[in-house]
């Protein structure tokens, strides 16, 4: 069975709002082994909708649109829809009943407009919307199905889990798929595709797709089967032959971060952090930081960033700093050094470096950065020369610290 995603409003083709809904339904739909061969994306225009409408239905046994169904003028999905399967619009009691309790709920007076919402094509199965008014619709077409979902995420995320998933499970009784995504650092993108070319050139129904990201490289599997057994066997199969060729480059699987993996490994370990940070800014904290839990861990971040900072709050010695400046090695140590004994941690960990776009010079160009690790046995400095915009610049020396303390922690 395949299916086919129309995603509708004006703001997606002007580029004003980035298109997740599709991308969250093509993912959904995968994992219950449907195909999508087509994504649409079209104005809030009836003529326009309802030619990509019939387009769709001329290739595809489902076409799910997202979108449109607001109380707004430019909302016209249902009003299209109706047009090209024949129904007349009705007034639905019921959903007339939801769209008020949802104002009376909110205290706000029942707006006139939105009595649109509760009208829909005579005889076609709704879907209550439990977060906001507008109802979902599942239309036949002949023996096709047009399923039209509302277009804010936050309403159509939990309809299509909930209520149209289960229906399409039910009427596809195909195969099923399902995902693995291994995450690694510290390799580029070409040196992990040397390490796996052979299995990136698997054919279906197993494959294996690369995807690089700033300091970090993913390899999804993806395994089509009968049953979902037999997709997780011929999955472990192909993730035994990555592991053991990436070994401590893989940091995590599928919803794990850097970050979420780092502080996993330091609770398990029963290590204490502080962060020293001068270039970052409080990106290495922050990140640490996003992960629940990890006050068992971490504690406490500072970011020094000018000279007089780094000597009064961190005791960096004036003499290290004008002799090797704030990009140093020496001064990277000091400020790892000083973290770990003000707060009393495991590990103390610094980063400081030239960000960009000025600031550079010939002997530290922009992109020099140098990453302290001290714990009561080791000092690690690591001298790191990335590329990229100042964002960029930062977002590495953050991936790069968290690789260096989870590398850390697998020894210790
Ligand atoms: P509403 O009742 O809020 O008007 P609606 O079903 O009419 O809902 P739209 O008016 O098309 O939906 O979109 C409402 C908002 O939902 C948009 O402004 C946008 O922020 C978000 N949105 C719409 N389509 C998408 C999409 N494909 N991906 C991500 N967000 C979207
Ligand atoms: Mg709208």
């Amino acid at each position: 069975m395949n299916a086919e995603i129309i995603s509708i409003g004006t703001e997606l083709l002007l580029g004003h709002v980035v298109n997740t809904n599709a991308s969250f339904l093509s993912e959904k739909l995968a994992e219950a082994g449907i195909d999508v061969y087509r994504h649409a994306t079209v104005g809030d225009n009836p003529a326009r909708l309802t030619a990509a409408i019939m387009r769709a239905l001329g290739r595809s046994d489902i076409v799910i649109t997202s979108g449109g169904l607001g109380p707004t003028v430019d909302d016209i999905t249902i009003e299209t829809v109706a047009q090209l399967i024949g129904r007349k619009l009705i007034l639905n009691r019921i959903i007339l009943k939801d769209v008020k309790d949802y104002f009376k709920s909110k205290k706000v007076l029942f707006p006139k407009e939105s009595l649109r919402q509760a009208y829909i094509p005579e005889g076609v199965k709704w879907i209550r919307n439990r977060v906001g008014t507008a109802p979902g619709l599942i239309a036949q077409y002949f023996s096709k199905k047009i399923v039209c979902l509302p277009g804010p995420p936050r309403e159509i995320v939990p309809m299509f889990e909930r209520d149209i998933l289960p229906i399409i499970k039910r009427m596809s009784g195909g195969p099923v798929i399902r995902f693995r995504t291994i995450k690694t650092t510290g390799l580029a993108e070409s040196q992990v595709d040397g390490k796996v070319r052979d299995l990136l050139n698997l054919k279906p129904p197993t494959t294996v797709g690369i995807y690089a990201k700033l300091g970090q490289v993913d390899l999804k599997i993806m395994a089509k089967a009968k049953t979902v057994r037999e997709a997780e066997r011929n999955i472990s199969t192909v993730e035994k032959k990555i592991r053991f060729r990436l070994k401590e480059y893989i940091f995590g699987y599928d919803t794990d971060t850097l970050e979420s993996a780092v502080v996993d490994t330091l609770i398990k370990k029963g290590l204490t952090i502080a962060t020293a940070e001068s270039c970052t800014g409080g990106l290495l904290a922050n990140r640490i930081t996003n992960v629940g839990g990890s006050s068992e861990s971490f504690k406490a971040g500072l970011i020094a960033y000018a000279n007089e900072a780094k000597e009064s709050f961190l005791g960096v010695s004036h003499k290290t700093l004008k002799l090797h400046g704030a990009v140093s090695r020496p001064v990277a140590i000091e400020m790892a050094h000083a973290i770990k004994h003000y707060a009393c941690a495991d590990i103390g960990i610094s980063i400081t470096g030239i960000a960009g776009p000025t600031g550079g010079t010939k002997n530290k160009p922009v992109g020099l950065i140098y990453i302290a690790l001290v714990t009561n046995e080791k000092c690690i400095v690591k001298e790191m020369r990335f590329r990229g915009s100042r964002e960029e610049i930062k977002l590495q020396s953050s991936q790069a610290a968290l690789d260096l303390i989870r590398r850390i922690c697998a020894l210790s």
